[in-house]
């Protein structure tokens, strides 16, 4: 596995080999491996996570530490002070996962039962969880189909009196227009909440993401691109609100309001991060900028060469986007261009070439998970029928709906590698459009 890694390092970095490489490849007069012809790819993609000793070590200190909850070890503040130190941001709280750090938020802003909460329906379903846990009003503002992020165009007219808070995303590692949205919230006087779980190291106008709201949450999921297995974070600017965060985190401990003989000041849950993860974060995040670096690199590459193949449309950014994490690479696809290849064809025939893709989310706003909770007795009691019947009138995102059905993603591994890579993938969508019309009729 290293040895071919280091190999096809050394075939992209040498001109007269990579030449050879490329040559034999195949190419778009090539039938497509859907029709029996040659495989574009044979090898895999950089596999997820990368690890060596680093994590071995810290894994071991903290089990021969025997400290392995934060409340006796110092991972996991060592962790908070140096993502704290990365992003920019005054303070970090370290959570169990990313919906705690969702949840957390909402709960310490004021997120109450009868409240709405503003949000994209382009995102994970875990966005929408935290505010149905909370019965809370999830309110819809429909996706920028170029960008893939909440249309903020639309954002002002989903915000009503009963608004208690923006929760934008950050969606595949590309940054929402936080200065139309952090503008919106100041006016109304709304609490933001920045879902940055897929946006590790992206930044706005040169300032990591995750620092422009009142709490700015992340995820470190197995697939995310920083990674414990399952953990999370929020980064706050105002240690007050860190403090109240920690307090809910840590079943209603603080760290100041805790009273003698288990008395309590506040309420909360256990979401707290073991040292364990902890360790393997610290680890983790000594890798972070570079791969970072190289997706970014290997995707501007990519989305060079898909700019010369009409009917797909590379997901842009906004002008204030300075540095994009690349969680996901998303463009849009155009069967027509394509010879009425349908998208699930199309996904089928890169696979075939061994180069996977999804076609990504349904859209979440008509889901039957959402008709159930609205339909459920809590719902009923406290918003009513009428007001009911209104949010689904108001739950209208037709440009969201028609990105859903042309979407296409890579996962952020396959940026990990060499830049051939990147060609691999482009003559793997080139060969597929020439012979478009023949797969579409296979
Ligand atoms: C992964 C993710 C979450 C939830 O994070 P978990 O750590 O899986 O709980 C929330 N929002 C978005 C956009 C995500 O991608």
């Amino acid at each position: 596995m290293k040895n071919d890694l280091s190999r096809r390092r050394l075939l992209a970095a040498a001109p007269a080999a990579g030449f050879a490489a490329r040559a034999t490849a195949a190419n778009s007069s090539d039938k497509p491996a859907l029709m029996g012809g040659p495989k574009t790819r044979t090898s895999p993609f950089p596999s997820w996570p990368e690890f060596d000793d680093r994590e071995r070590r810290g894994l071991l200190d903290v089990l021969e530490s025997g400290k392995w909850n934060r409340g006796t070890g110092q991972f996991v503040r060592k962790f908070e002070e140096a993502y704290a130190r990365l992003t920019g941001a005054r303070e970090a709280l370290a959570t169990s996962n990313g919906t705690a750090a969702l949840y957390i938020s909402l709960n310490v802003l004021g997120v109450e039962p009868g409240d709405e909460v503003a949000l994209p329906p382009y995102t994970f379903i875990a966005t929408v969880n935290v505010v149905l846990r909370q019965h809370a009003l999830p309110v819809f503002v429909d996706t920028d189909p170029e960008t893939f992020q909440m249309d903020h165009r639309k954002l002002e007219a989903a915000i009503t009196p009963d608004t208690r808070a923006i929760m934008p995303v950050h969606l595949g590692g590309n940054v929402c227009d936080l200065d139309a949205i952090t503008a919106i919230a100041k006016r109304k006087g709304v609490p933001l909440i920045e879902d940055a779980c897929q946006a590790h190291l992206a930044e706005w106008k040169g300032r990591k993401v995750g620092v422009y709201g009142d709490a700015g949450c992340f995820s470190f999921q197995a697939s995310k691109n920083l990674n414990s297995g399952e953990g999370g974070a929020i980064l706050f600017n105002d240690p007050d609100l860190r403090e109240r965060a920690y307090a809910f985190h840590n079943s209603g401990s603080g760290l100041k309001n805790i009273g003698a003989n288990f008395t309590y000041a506040s309420s909360g849950s256990n979401l707290r991060l073991t040292e364990f993860q902890a360790a393997i974060l610290l680890a983790q995040m000594s890798r972070l900028e570079k791969q970072t670096l190289t997706r970014a690199e290997n995707a501007k590459y990519l989305t060079s060469l898909l700019n010369e193949v009409p009917g797909v449309r590379p997901a842009r950014m906004f002008e204030g986007c300075t540095n994009n994490a690349y969680h996901l690479y998303m463009f849009r696809y155009e069967p027509e261009a394509f010879g009425g290849l349908p998208r699930d064809r199309f996904l089928k025939a890169l696979a075939a070439e061994g180069i996977p893709a999804s076609g990504g989310y349904s859209p979440l706003n008509t889901q039957q998970f959402l008709k159930s909770a609205m339909a459920s007795r809590g719902y009923q009691r406290l918003f009513g029928a009428s007001r009911l019947k209104q949010w689904e009138e108001r739950n209208q995102c037709p440009a969201n709906a028609r990105l859903c059905s042309e979407a296409v993603w890579f996962t952020q591994n396959m940026l990990l590698g060499p830049r051939s890579d990147m060609e691999q993938i482009a003559d793997a969508i080139r060969k597929i459009k020439t012979n478009g019309g023949g797969l579409a009729r296979a």
